[in-house]
């Protein structure tokens, strides 16, 4: 009876001796900035573990085969973030391009191997030069999920375009491969289900940026396929999808492809259900002649403008179409 109560209030803490309870050799679960309370109670039962502390009576002889599991809580949830300035012509009825940076501050994104370039800093280039070229326009408004070096999580760059009421949202990167001869560009669109075995490592190294210390700071990473269901995910994934040959066509000039480079995965920043979203991979920093161009002015210019010449005719489309 004493102990069906102390169960009831202590139920943190049961969970906690269940995980500290761990067979030897195996990893326990990671503690990671818990409340003050859950972090004394963890400390206790750590020190019973390593027999610092006479073990509680009876406690764990007595129910040997239960298994307790909780979830810890890992600190405040991240307050939204800011809204980022639009920038262009103060008119509303002009289509509103996100452009997302990938990666940036404690997330350096790929490294090229042969001059040390991070991905962060590549893409914020790149982000910056297209915004320059598409507000030069005047056809388009246009907004940077990240100026500057910063983190995002992969929820918070779609949840920018979403909340700005963007009309489409390019994410910025760059690819890498260990085959320093993999060259070239390719636009990726949201899909179930990869196109191919390199489509599905792409996804799994590009979803990685909200992993920090085995923690998964995205809200709503695992489900895809639900989203997928939804009408309107469907209809914002073929005007992606058309967006992104329209981008390959238009850039193809001015930006060297890879052969397939319409691709497809399950990308977590491609995830907003109601904007039309491409991850442009804008070559392969691992591969010499590639990264020279990335960070090159030149290089940044043709990207520019391939992608100012798909957004104008992607417009142009949609206005006619309605
Ligand atoms: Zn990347």
């Amino acid at each position: 009876m004493r102990l069906g109560r102390h169960r009831r209030a202590m139920s943190p803490l049961l969970a906690l001796i269940g995980m500290i309870a761990t067979p030897p050799g195996q990893a326990a679960a990671t503690h990671v900035d818990p409340h003050p309370a859950a972090a004394r109670a963890f400390e206790r039962v750590s020190r019973r573990a390593r027999g610092e502390m006479e073990p509680r009576a009876g406690f764990r002889a007595r129910r040997p085969e239960k298994r307790y599991s909780v979830t810890v809580p890992i600190g405040k949830p991240r307050p939204a973030v800011a809204l980022p300035r639009v920038e262009g012509p103060a008119n509303e009825k002009l289509p509103l391009v996100v452009i997302d940076a990938g990666h940036g501050g404690h997330d350096p994104g790929a490294i090229s191997p042969h001059s040390g370039a991070r991905e962060k800093d590549i893409t914020l280039a790149l982000a910056r030069a297209i915004r320059d070229d598409l507000v030069a326009s005047g056809r388009v408004r246009v907004a940077l999920t990240r100026a500057d070096d910063r983190f995002l999580v992969l929820e918070e760059r779609y949840g920018i375009a979403r909340r700005l009421r963007a009309d489409l949202f390019i994410s910025v990167h760059a690819d890498a491969a260990e085959n320093q001869e993999a060259n070239g560009a390719s636009i990726y669109t949201l899909s179930e289900v990869a196109s191919d075995r390199e489509a599905a490592r792409l996804a799994a190294r590009e979803n990685k940026a909200n992993i920090i210390n085995g923690v998964d700071l995205g809200a709503h990473s695992g489900d895809v396929s639900s989203i997928l269901l939804d009408l309107t995910q469907r209809e914002t994934m073929n005007v992606s999808s058309d967006f992104a040959r329209l981008l390959q066509r238009e850039a193809s000039d001015e930006v060297a492809f890879r052969t397939t480079a319409h691709r497809f995965a399950s990308l977590i920043v491609l995830k907003a259900p109601d904007v039309p979203s491409v991850l442009f991979e804008t070559g392969f920093i691992s591969n010499k002649d590639d990264a020279e161009f990335l960070a090159s002015a030149a290089g940044r210019k043709k990207i520019a403008r391939g992608v100012r010449e798909a957004v104008q005719v992607h417009f142009a489309r949609r206005i006619a179409d309605r």
